[in-house]
């Protein structure tokens, strides 16, 4: 049994720009709606730990807004289940919450990607956006020497946020070949926000070079990185640091919609113009559907929103803005395209799957995720793939085949609370994984 139940009109997962535009959307109206997310604050990965009071321009106004609109808002509760029609569970601190809703809205974001390279797992080595996250929250990083490297704006982002915070940033090594991202750079007049933004970042990291073409291969240290070699194809060379901030774009945060059965074309939610999905009374919003920022994430928020209070004509009125961001999404995915060459960094005895221990030649030996799963527990440790997993898909293009709840590690009691429609659910997953 659930500790408590909360019947809403409208559920979103997610609180991120996306999530929390959708939900102000169909609050405003008139429909009863809860949103959940699985950190302690709203705002998601761009605007975490933002409040109304504390936060200016956009995050400032839309969390003001939401919290205007009536809106139920449970932090800190994990969506892991959805056991039964029209229900989700979701586990907080204080047990499991059961979600009924009339149509639920899946804001889930994205996640960085991780390649693995000799090292790779070394203390400091991190995500930019998971390393200035935590400096966002406090983690010291003045005068350390940081390498940031990879691929995507994020780097930009997250070079600039530590500089400011005081890091010392000897080089931003981007993958992508310079000419892709001028041609990226160019474009970006059709977006004056984002070109005064990318303007912005250039000019305080003015004295950090910025290399196109080059790539991580190699990081070393006793107990922790030390230094980091890399390349441009042709040649090699060696930055000391004390951190390496590295990530190669986003991948979306699909599972939960996986597991709710919508449909996934290109590795995306597939959705309609009016963000359903192919279940029914089920919308997807912001970065499942296409990696495109937060401007985009805010407009795609909105129609999903305002479809699902069946707003039709309100939602129609943003159609056009959204697909320009679907361009500016686009042109995202071919400006930051990963290189070949990035298949070959891993040696065969470079891990994987970090969770589990396990090791490029082990993978070797299996020809798809499912008998990786098997043979080796590839991707079944406490991130249950979520590094590995677009890891693999990109060295050797297998694909996710299966998703089960739970979604993430929970605790035993709250499985124990729901044991029965899960095992219902496994049994169906496994009867139709079987046909
Ligand atoms: C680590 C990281 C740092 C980033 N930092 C920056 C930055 O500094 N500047 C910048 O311009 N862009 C940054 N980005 C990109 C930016 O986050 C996105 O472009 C934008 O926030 C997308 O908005 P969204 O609403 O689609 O998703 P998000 O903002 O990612 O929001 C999704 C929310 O859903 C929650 N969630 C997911 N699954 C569940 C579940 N099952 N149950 C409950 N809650 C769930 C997540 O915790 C998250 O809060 C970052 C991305 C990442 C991954």
């Amino acid at each position: 049994m659930a500790n408590q139940r909360l019947q809403s009109d409208v559920v979103v997962v997610g609180a991120g720009p996306a999530g929390i535009a959708a939900a102000c959307m169909a609050a405003e109206n008139g429909r009863k709606v809860s949103v959940v997310d699985n950190s302690p604050w709203l705002g998601g990965q761009i605007w975490r730990g933002a409040t109304a009071h504390s936060a200016h321009g956009l995050a400032g106004h839309w969390i003001d807004r939401l919290k205007k609109s009536g809106v139920s808002v449970m932090s800190n509760a994990t969506a892991f289940a959805a056991p039964s029609s029209h229900v989700l569970l979701a586990e907080t601190p204080d047990g499991v919450l059961e979600l009924s809703w009339k149509k639920l809205i899946l804001a889930t974001g994205a996640r960085e990607r991780f390649l693995p390279f000799p090292g790779w797992t070394l203390p400091g080595v991190m995500g930019p956006g998971g390393l200035y996250a935590m400096v966002k929250s406090g983690w010291p990083i003045a005068r350390k020497r940081v390498v940031v490297a990879g691929s995507g704006p994020l780097l930009l982002a997250a070079a600039d946020g530590l500089k400011q915070a005081g890091a010392s940033v000897g080089l931003l090594a981007e993958q992508a070949d310079w000419g892709q991202v001028l041609r990226f750079g160019m474009g970006l007049w059709r977006y004056p926000g984002k070109l005064l933004q990318g303007a912005g970042m250039k000019a305080r990291l003015l004295g950090v070079p910025y290399r196109c073409g080059r790539w991580p291969v190699k990081v070393e240290g006793t107990a922790r990185v030390e230094r980091v070699t890399l390349t441009d194809g042709s040649r090699s060379w060696t930055e000391d640091c004390d951190y390496l901030a590295c990530g190669f774009h986003l991948v979306p945060n699909v599972e939960l919609p996986c597991l709710l059965g919508c449909a996934i074309a290109n590795g995306f939610v597939r959705v309609s113009e009016f963000h359903l999905t192919s279940v029914p009374e089920v919308f997807c919003a912001g970065e499942p559907t296409g990696i495109g920022g937060a401007d985009s994430a805010l407009v795609e928020g909105q129609v999903a929103g305002l479809a699902a209070a069946e707003a039709w004509d309100r939602a129609r009125s943003f159609f056009s803005r959204r697909a320009a961001w679907q361009r500016f999404q686009a042109s995202l995915h071919q400006a930051f395209a990963l290189r070949p060459e990035l298949r070959q960094l891993a040696a065969p005895d470079t891990f994987v799957c970090r969770c589990e221990d396990v090791r490029l030649a082990d993978l070797k030996r299996c020809d798809s995720l499912r008998s990786a799963r098997l043979h080796t527990r590839c991707g079944m440790g406490s991130c249950q793939g979520r590094t590995c997993g677009p890891a693999v898909q990109f060295l050797f293009g297998w694909e996710e085949d299966s998703v089960r709840p739970p979604l993430f590690p929970v605790r035993l009691a709250s499985l124990t609370d729901v044991s029965s429609p899960l095992d219902k659910h496994r049994l169906e997953t496994d009867k139709s994984s079987r046909t």
